[in-house]
């Protein structure tokens, strides 16, 4: 017997795709904001469920054009298990193009999934915004439900397509074990879907930021499931070979869940950085001075400790401070992209950059 997955209005069918909504967030003119929801399942199995969901950052295309290039009909011909899909995570963020949807006000909606309890804080529980509580009544069936989840962004302006790793945090130590399991399990995850890994903002600085209530931040650490979150092309455009190499990487990852017969699909057409050990991300280099800045590199591009990654000059072309402008990188690893703009202030970063990192990625949760 087939389990039927009901999320929203949408409720499962085998061997066939079917088509709802998650009602989210009711608008003062009237109606409301829904999720989009996409339910694929296969003939035979119900199990596993993968979830992909996308576009929670408004200007964010590719993950939406990936869902939509992933889920067609004959991907339910061979199907086994189950697809969960929302298109986007912010239907107003999709009609602004903005990272933000209007009625957040600039606050990142990538935060707001319920978190760890303890470090939750006083983080203005007592009366959630509206997104956030369309975001819990959605993780509730996310909890329920998936068995993997990845969850589609885009980084700055111009980038290489990567996967990132969260850290794995953990509250009593019989509980440490439990907790590498999965991490080994998120780790055969992005092994399979074969884009370039690079680990996220680790220990204090991941909480301190509240990316344990991202997407998969919540999924991974709140509800105990492998998630992972993709980051494509550059932001505010649809990078359609990246899109396709997303599409191919996710159904490697349903390969090896068992979701799709037969072996592993190259990944072709994007360039994956294998260093030979683990890379962390940072915004780096900064900066000293406000300056005009000429990169000197492009993401994807490998760079040695000592290289120039940029020429800072002033509005006439003119270098700025010491070494004819160069600003250079005290860090071997490579470019993952660049940020918009070419005016910048002092500390301002140049780019995002991707340098080793030994850290461990199961840690213990703060009191
Ligand atoms: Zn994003």
């Amino acid at each position: 017997m087939t389990a039927c997955f009901e999320i929203g209005t949408a409720r499962s069918r085998p061997g066939d795709i079917v088509y709802g909504v998650f009602e989210a967030v009711p608008l003062p003119t009237g109606g409301s904001d829904f999720f989009p929801v996409i339910i694929a399942q296969g003939q035979g199995a119900d199990r596993p469920v993968l979830w992909l969901t996308g576009n929670i950052h408004g200007g964010e295309y590719d993950g939406l054009a990936t869902i939509h290039h992933l889920l067609a009909p004959d991907l339910v011909e061979t199907l086994s298990g189950t697809i969960i899909a929302i298109p986007t995570l912010s239907p107003a963020g999709l009609r602004t193009g903005q990272r933000s949807p209007y009625y957040l006000y600039g606050k990142d909606p990538n935060r707001l999934f319920p978190g760890l309890p303890a470090v939750n804080g006083s983080h203005e529980m007592q009366h959630p915004s509206a997104v956030e509580m369309a975001y819990a009544r959605l993780f509730e069936r996310i909890d329920a439900t998936a068995d993997y989840l990845i969850d589609l962004h885009n980084y700055g302006v111009k980038s290489i397509p990567f996967a990132f790793r969260d850290p794995i945090f953990y509250r009593e130590p019989r509980d440490k074990p439990v907790a590498r399991r999965l991490q080994q399990r998120v780790g055969d995850m992005l092994a399979a879907l074969g884009l370039t890994v690079v680990n996220e903002y680790v220990s204090s600085e991941y909480l301190r930021k509240h990316l344990h209530r991202s997407v998969s931040g919540a999924t991974l650490n709140t509800a105990r499931i492998p998630a992972v979150t993709v980051e494509l092309g550059g932001q505010q455009v649809v990078n359609v070979e990246y899109v396709q190499a997303a599409a191919a990487g996710i159904r490697n990852v349903m390969r090896w869940a068992g979701m799709l017969p037969g072996p592993a699909e190259p990944v072709q057409g994007v360039p994956v950085i294998d260093l030979g050990y683990p890379v962390r991300r940072m915004l780096y280099p900064r900066v000293p001075q406000a300056c005009i800045v000429h990169h000197l590199v492009q993401p994807g591009d490998r760079v040695a400790a000592g290289d120039a990654v940029a020429r800072l000059v002033d509005v006439y072309g003119r270098p700025v401070g010491a070494d004819d402008g160069m600003l250079r990188s005290e860090y071997d690893g490579f470019v993952l992209g660049l940020h918009p703009g070419m005016a910048l202030y002092p500390n301002d970063p140049v780019m995002g950059f991707a340098v080793r990192d030994d850290s461990d990625l199961v840690l213990p949760a703060p009191d």
